[in-house]
């Protein structure tokens, strides 16, 4: 590809490329990187290496250019090598340097005294949090992210159920895509996807449901732009309940009443069997149903059924029903059957938080997944069905790593004795170690941090790593401050910055972030990448699994078992080249060996179980990340797979056979196409709260905001929250441009800039409310219902009503 003419699309696009100072930093020099050399290139004083991009689960290869003398970040350039990004980046990703740069990095640890944080050591700082783990490690609790890099995730995950015996140990991730985890599961008996980005290069129609990633994944998004400006017809269609920046380059757009999706995925499966289109072949020789027979009461495994069973209950979902529940025509219906009934077309379906963040999550994965089965839309490049991530990590760390309260690494669970028995051997613990009980998930673990003790809130402490709770919690008043007033609740939270999460914890530690610590993540394509420590963090900040390792060794220092082997050992014992054992938990010696990859090769040895083999560690060293299962050949080298379950690429597909889900539940190879029905959500506008609440992201900001709102060229661009309101919603209700309106929920009120026809367009009886400004916590009145198998939450639709403000 021509990287100019890329490079033009992208910026056509609206959504990716911004030319910045950064960038400019070398191009200015004129020796932009050439990408030849996998790991370090010079350029006079500027050094550079690769990294992955520090935001979102795109996982775009950046070159990072560091000036020797200043020993700071200075340029960053896209990594023309990556195959991810080929040479582009996004507004975000160009000005990644800037996020080590603000002004108020937390450099001390600092302990809460009365209504104050003071400063106080390092070693004060871990020995209150191993007396936090003494006094009750039942108690206590780690809450860490898909930001983790996966040592990190690994060590935390070790901490917790090796050392601890205790699996509260839940990432953020569970808020972002713990849906898209039940849904893969209940559908292949495995999680992640079957595709990879490569689908997006060869789909004839790309389906966005729900989902945004002309804002969200940008880079991806341009790789389809891209596509059709070199002449390739590629249709779009933009599933959504609100008109975005992908809606401009759809086309079609189908606007949908919330939760409706699942009566719009029934209605394709009706036409597929009406019309007789279905793929009848490899509905049968690869595939199952099933439905869960108890409503009331959902499980991951349901109940099996016969196809005959499926055709009767998908029957009532015709478009002409489904059209007047959903609001979409029955010609967008009918055109949705159609090209799922086309042999000829191939379809990727992308989605992320619109179906993810659902009190339905993991029922419209499973619809969705199982349109893709039933019209053999599956198994071959360009045909995919493909959940994407918000963080760079979700997979590589919460969903492999697994770091979630029931998983334990390789996608083994706590409550199977095989699986538990396997990690004692491989962490070579006493057998028994490891509780069978699975931990408290994220929701549950914020509500009991919230209740005191006397009420059966069980959880005393709570350990945050890389992530900001005190923003990102659904109802905030519910399951956030209230702990804040309990004196025995114990809040420790780890971070870079000052976030709302820092400015209530009992004790704060600073941390390393991205280039000044090693580390390792993985994308939403199964990617995992490496990158090296690059500069020094801020004086004061450690690396996160620094402090998981230090806290770890203070207790074995206190003679805490559960930190010690069934040997005696250290669980966290490292050695040199020479087998001489390196002090690692003490800050001066932490980067004498490299502490990521005995990690993670730690860490692969569990990989083969699932089939998500991975390569060792040197071998991420040399590329821009391996898709998983990474294989070794027999001349040595190590291969990639791009799409699994598929004989033509998948080395772990029975011989003879074209496609074998060979984790299926059902142990026979085959994968489930699951019914679900469509009821309603558990909270709708009615009189007293007439509108749909909305919440989500902008392209400019990720996430809470904590690094990109100090970055200046992006708080510049977008510097605070607004809620977007229909124009005629607005005129009715007597509501100007910018002015300042109040939205209540049942869960409390918060004061808001309107923004009428902004980037943004929601429909008639709907708000949307961004999420990353921390001075308006749009979560202190969304609603905390959650999926009753993900538990993931429903951050995209509540009821609210608008009033004006008096002057
Ligand atoms: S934010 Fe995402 S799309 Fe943008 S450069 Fe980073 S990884 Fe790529």
């Amino acid at each position: 590809m021509d990287r100019r003419k890329f490079l033009k699309i992208a910026a056509l696009t609206t959504a990716t490329a911004a030319a910045n100072k950064l960038a400019y930093a070398q191009e200015s020099a004129g020796k932009a990187p050439q990408g030849d050399d996998a790991t370090t290139m010079m350029s006079d004083s500027v050094v550079w290496n690769k990294a992955p991009c520090r935001f979102c689960g795109t996982g775009c290869h950046l070159q990072v250019g560091v000036d020797k003398k200043k020993g700071k970040v200075v340029a960053i350039a896209g990594d023309r090598k990556a195959e991810v990004n080929k040479g582009l980046a996004c507004v975000k990703g160009y000005h990644a340097g800037l996020l080590l740069y603000g002004s108020d990095r937390l450099t001390t640890p600092m302990l809460k005294k009365g209504d104050k944080h003071v400063p106080i050591s390092w070693d004060e700082a871990l020995s209150i949090v191993a007396k936090r783990v003494l006094k009750d490690p039942s108690g206590f609790a780690f809450y860490g992210s898909g930001q983790w890099t996966i040592p990190e995730g690994y060590a935390a995950q070790k901490f917790m159920k090796g050392g601890l015996a205790c699996n509260h140990i839940d990432p953020n991730a569970r808020l972002c895509m713990s849906s898209a985890v039940t849904g893969f599961e209940s559908t292949y008996g495995v999680d992640e996807p079957a595709g990879t980005f490569t689908d997006l290069d060869k789909a004839d129609v790309i389906i966005c449901w729900g989902n945004n990633p002309a804002e969200m994944h940008p880079v991806l998004f341009s790789r389809i732009i891209d596509r059709r400006s070199r002449g390739e017809k590629v249709e779009l269609i933009d599933l959504g309940t609100r008109r975005t920046r992908t809606t401009d380059h759809a086309d079609h757009y189908m606007e949908f009443n919330p939760q409706t999706d699942l009566a719009i995925a029934n209605c394709i499966s009706q036409q597929l069997i009406a019309n007789g289109t279905y793929d009848r072949e490899f509905v049968e020789k690869y595939c199952n149903f099933r439905k869960d027979n108890d409503l009331s009461n959902p499980t991951l495994k349901g109940d099996a059924t016969t196809f005959e069973d499926y055709k009767k209950l998908v029957a009532e979902y015709t478009p002409e029903m489904v059209s007047e529940l959903s609001g979409l025509s029955v010609a967008q219906l009918q055109h949705l059957g159609k090209i799922f009934g086309d042999p000829k077309k191939k379809i990727t379906s992308l989605w992320c938080m619109g179906m993810n963040q659902h009190t339905r999550g993991t029922d419209i994965n499973r619809l969705v997944h199982g349109i893709h089965l039933l019209s053999g839309k599956f198994g071959s490049p360009g045909n995919a069905p493909t959940s994407l991530t918000g963080q760079p990590s979700a997979c590589g760390t919460a969903r492999e790593v697994g770091t979630l309260a029931h998983l334990l690494p390789g996608g083994r669970l706590v409550a199977k004795p095989e699986h538990r028995k396997d990690a004692e051997e491989y962490w070579n613990l006493p057998a028994g170690r490891i509780n069978p009980t699975p931990g408290y998930h994220t929701v549950k673990m914020w509500e009991k941090f919230s209740t005191p003790s006397d009420k059966g809130g069980d959880i005393h402490t709570i350990w945050v790593q890389v992530t900001n709770p005190g923003q990102s919690l659904p109802n905030l008043e519910k399951l956030f401050y209230p702990s804040r007033k309990l004196d025995d609740k114990f809040l420790i939270v780890s971070d870079g910055y000052p976030t709302e999460s820092t400015r209530h914890a009992d004790l704060i530690l600073p941390s390393a972030m991205w280039v000044e610590k090693n580390g390792m993540v993985g994308n939403s394509e199964r990617r995992t990448q490496q990158w090296f420590r690059m500069v020094e963090p801020p004086k004061g900040a450690r690396d996160d699994a620094w402090q998981t390792i230090a806290v770890a060794r203070k207790l074995y220092d206190l003679g805490f078992e559960g930190m010690k082997d069934k040997d005696g050992k250290f669980i966290f014992a490292m050695q040199d080249e020479k087998g001489k054992e390196v002090p690692v938990w003490k800050w001066e010696n932490y980067y004498d060996i490299n502490v990521d990859k005995q990690l993670f090769e730690e860490y692969r040895l569990f990989s083969r179980m699932k089939h998500k083999n991975l390569a060792p560690y040197d071998e991420y060293v040399k590329a821009r990340g391996l898709r998983w299962p990474v294989v070794e050949q027999k001349d040595g080298t190590w291969r990639e797979t791009q799409f699994r379950f598929a004989a033509f690429d998948d080395p772990f597909v029975e011989k003879g056979k074209k496609i074998d889900f060979y984790h299926s539940t059902t142990n026979d190879g085959r994968a489930q196409i699951w019914f679900a029905p469509y009821t309603a959500p558990p909270e709708m506008p009615d009189k007293e709260y007439p509108l749909w609440l909305c919440t989500g992201r902008v392209l400019e900001h990720w996430h809470s905001g904590t690094m990109t709102m100090r970055i200046p060229q992006l708080r510049r661009a977008m510097p605070q929250a607004y809620v977007e309101i229909n124009p005629s919603d607005a005129r009715e209700m007597g509501i100007a441009n910018g002015e300042k309106v109040r939205l209540v929920t049942r869960r409390g009120q918060l004061d808001l800039p309107a923004w009428i026809n902004g980037r943004g367009k929601p429909p008639k009886g709907s708000v949307f409310v961004p999420w990353f400004d921390e001075r308006l916590l749009i979560n202190l009145i969304t609603l905390d219902a959650h999926c009753p198998i993900s538990k993931q939450p429903d951050y995209k639709k509540c009821a609210v009503k608008i009033t004006k403000i008096a002057e």
